[in-house]
């Protein structure tokens, strides 16, 4: 992993092999969402945001050929959706509305050492499929039972476009982006919904850093599958 050269991708899978000398134990480290092969060399290379897990060698070899090893393990996954969600006030009716800031697909919840993917509503912003999928997964009386407005289509006169927005949960006025309110930085999750992580999404994503990673499937044998036996798993929504 100190090979800057070497990419790390699907077809080339790379993984970190380190020495514990306390325990006296090779260990091999699989890079998490923050790694980046030019921070990830010299004495900085032991960062724990660059790794999300490490697994005794011994017990890596033996998982890798029994089909352990995984890529995007996110897809094809029914993931919690974290929405994450901050309270300001209307600048049309004073009244208190809540805005979504962060979407996260939480797949470390289901998926123990694997890559939480981040998106927010504008990455879905495409007037078609992308917008409508978001509109259905969190419709208005969902996100009106949380205080929150409307995610849908609303015409700004300082962009001169419409665009997918937050809206008051009163007066519908549109609230910006959330880039332009000071109460973003205080998004906290305030309620998750399933969805199937499927290409519906993904084609919206651009979080790819996240997605695009191996992943060490550690759970009982009993938890897994592969092939045709997984999808009747998955079908079942039991993993
Ligand atoms: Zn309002």
């Amino acid at each position: 992993m100190r090979q800057q050269s070497i990419p790390v991708e699907q077809a080339t899978p790379a993984f970190r092999l380190s020495h514990d000398v306390e325990t006296n134990a090779c260990v091999v480290s699989l890079p998490g969402p923050q790694y980046h092969p030019a921070f990830a060399t010299g004495k900085n290379s032991d960062g724990a945001n660059y790794w999300r897990q490490h697994i005794e060698l011994g017990r890596f070899v033996e998982g890798a050929l029994a089909g352990k090893l995984r890529f995007a393990p996110q897809v094809g996954r029914t993931l919690p959706l974290d929405v994450c969600a901050a309270y300001t006030d209307c600048w049309h009716c004073n009244e208190t509305t809540g805005l979504v800031i962060d979407l996260c697909f939480a797949a470390s919840r289901v998926l123990q050492g694997a890559a939480d993917v981040m998106a927010n509503i504008y990455d879905f912003d495409d007037e078609g499929r992308g917008a409508a999928l978001l509109m259905s997964t969190l419709p208005a009386a969902l996100l009106a039972h949380h205080g929150i407005g409307p995610i849908k289509p609303r015409y700004s006169r300082t962009e001169g476009q419409s665009y997918l927005s937050n809206g008051c949960v009163h007066c519908d006025a549109l609230q910006g982006r959330f880039f332009d309110h000071e109460a973003a930085y205080d998004a906290q999750p305030v309620f998750s919904v399933d969805v199937l992580f499927d290409d519906r999404w993904l084609s919206h994503l651009e979080d790819r850093e996240a997605i695009d990673k191996w992943w060490f499937d550690d759970r009982p044998a009993a938890h897994r599958g592969c092939g045709v036996a997984e999808e009747f798993r998955l079908m079942d929504g039991c993993y």
